[in-house]
């Protein structure tokens, strides 16, 4: 069925410090995108039509690059074998190397920019995009092509994942001309870092329900509140942030989006630790910070459209990165080596977690089908994070059962097996919890009856909360 492994473009494990545990960037559709699918009522995004289904060929699962790719992919392996090292086969350092860097973020970033201005001098910062912005007008599956087997080389592009994904795509549409001028040549070259202010402590899943306020100030705005959960928040020099513009208005409707200097007087941003030992998300808060106007994105109180073109411009990054690590090799080499392999209980768990990853791999192939014929990827996406983190998390605990204490240490010569298990819960959580997965794929994948949205209509001030 498989005619060449090497290529394959499944999805993928990899272990982030910006994203603390996994990114599955096949199947991902944007970790936070899916929560608003859901809570928007939408529907239309993850139903596949039958019309649909028919242009995607019934449904066939195209696992083969086409010539146009495969040339395209010699171009990309030409140009990173000139200049980076490849990666070692499910070396410890597939795992290590990100969660290092986490520790010694200078080190990480200085790497990181250096390889992103490269790839901007060459056009492989943002494929489909022109010259001027780091691209070569190229197509999304050129994008994905290049973002498989830039992960096969020890480069870091993790501090770029949030503004290049999904920041540099909303500037371009809901930008103004002015804005695009000054932040997107920066942001895609890597010489300005951005994150991503949506989450509260209090909107998470409903991130439509947010507190953080905009009050208007003459040709300023003045932002006052808290933000959770904020990615690579200290290493960044701007942030898009949504904020509460007219609590009068229901949720939707009283929301504006901003381009918010994070070294303006008034940011504090607060790293969270997490188990992994890294710190990569943060608590940021907002004491009157001041925004000129001109760092208003979008019109007034339509800030719901550009956190949703945010969020939906996660599809675009779908593939940009990542090897077929995420563990289990490691664990079946271990496996191998120490003689446990012979235990047929061993053998069954190790059988069992290999199907998985197949199954996975495979479903995020028909994203990338549907990408690769110039579609839109369907419910996949919220199958495979849902099937993705739980994998994760039972890959993480077989190799604590076979490790035993062994497992909690930190050796310097091999893989950092702990990781694989306090990395994990964070997936079940970002960017769309197991629960909000299975929302989608009920109501959407399975037509099922829609969840009660009993605020939809009710001015936001009128909304009861934290209840
Ligand atoms: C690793 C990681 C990185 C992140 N990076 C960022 C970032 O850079 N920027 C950013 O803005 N945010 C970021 N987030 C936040 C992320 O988007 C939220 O964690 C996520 O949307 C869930 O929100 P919450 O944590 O507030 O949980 P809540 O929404 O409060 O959910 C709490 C519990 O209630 C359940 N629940 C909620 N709603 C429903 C429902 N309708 N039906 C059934 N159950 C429900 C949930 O499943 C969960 O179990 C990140 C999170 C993680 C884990």
């Amino acid at each position: 069925m498989e005619k060449k492994d090497e290529n394959e473009r499944g999805p993928a494990f990899v272990i982030s410090p910006f994203f603390p545990s996994t990114e599955f960037p096949v199947l991902v559709l944007s970790l936070s995108f899916v929560r608003l699918v859901v809570l928007r009522g939408g529907g239309q995004v993850f139903t596949m039509s039958c019309s649909e289904k028919r242009r995607r060929g019934g449904g066939q699962v195209d696992f083969n690059d086409t010539p146009e790719e495969a040339e395209w992919r010699a171009k990309c392996v030409q140009w990173l074998e000139e200049r980076a090292d490849r990666r070692e086969e499910a070396g410890a350092e597939n795992l290590r190397g990100p969660f290092a860097a986490e520790r010694d973020a200078s080190g990480l970033m200085a790497s990181a920019k250096a390889w992103q201005a490269q790839k901007f001098d060459a056009g492989f910062a943002k494929i489909s995009w022109e010259p001027e912005f780091g691209g070569c007008g190229g197509t999304p599956m050129q994008q994905v092509i290049f973002g498989q087997e830039e992960s096969k080389y020890k480069v870091q592009t993790d501090p770029f994942m949030i503004g290049l994904g999904m920041v540099a795509p909303t500037i371009r549409t809901c930008g103004t001309d002015a804005q695009r001028e000054r932040y997107l040549k920066k942001l895609v070259r890597g010489e300005e870092v951005w994150c991503q202010l949506f989450s509260e402590p209090g909107a998470g899943s409903d991130v439509a329900s947010l507190s953080t306020s905009a009050q208007r100030d003459g040709d300023e705005w003045l932002l006052s509140g808290q933000k959770v959960w904020t990615s690579g928040a200290q290493f960044s020099d701007f942030g898009e942030i949504i904020c509460r513009t007219d609590p009068d208005a229901p949720k939707h409707r009283g929301i504006t989006a901003f381009i918010v200097d994070m070294k303006a007087p008034g940011v504090t941003v607060q790293p969270l630790r997490q188990m992994t030992g890294g710190a990569a998300f943060n608590e940021v808060f907002f004491d009157e910070v001041r925004v000129p106007d001109s760092n208003r994105l979008g019109d007034v109180n339509k800030g719901w459209t550009v956190a949703i073109t945010t969020l939906m411009n996660e599809r675009a990054s779908i593939g940009s990165g990542g090897s077929m690590s995420g563990g289990l090799r490691p664990l079946i080499e271990y496996a191998k080596k120490t003689g446990k392999a012979t235990d047929p209980l061993v053998r069954q768990q190790l059988a069992d977690l290999h199907i998985r990853s197949r199954i996975m791999k495979y479903n995020g192939m028909r994203s990338l089908t549907s990408l690769s014929q110039g579609t839109v990827p369907g419910p996949e996406g919220s199958i495979g994070k849902l099937f993705g983190s739980t994998l994760l998390t039972d890959i993480g605990a077989l190799t604590m059962s076979l490790l035993g204490p062994e497992g909690t240490a930190e050796i310097n010569d091999r893989f950092d097996w702990h990781l694989m298990m306090v990395g994990a819960p964070g997936m079940h959580l970002g960017g769309g919890t197991d629960e909000v997965m299975k929302n989608i794929i009920g109501e959407r994948v399975l037509q099922l009856p829609g969840e009660p949205r009993v605020d939809k209509d009710v001015a936001w001030k009128d909304v009861p909360k934290g209840v």
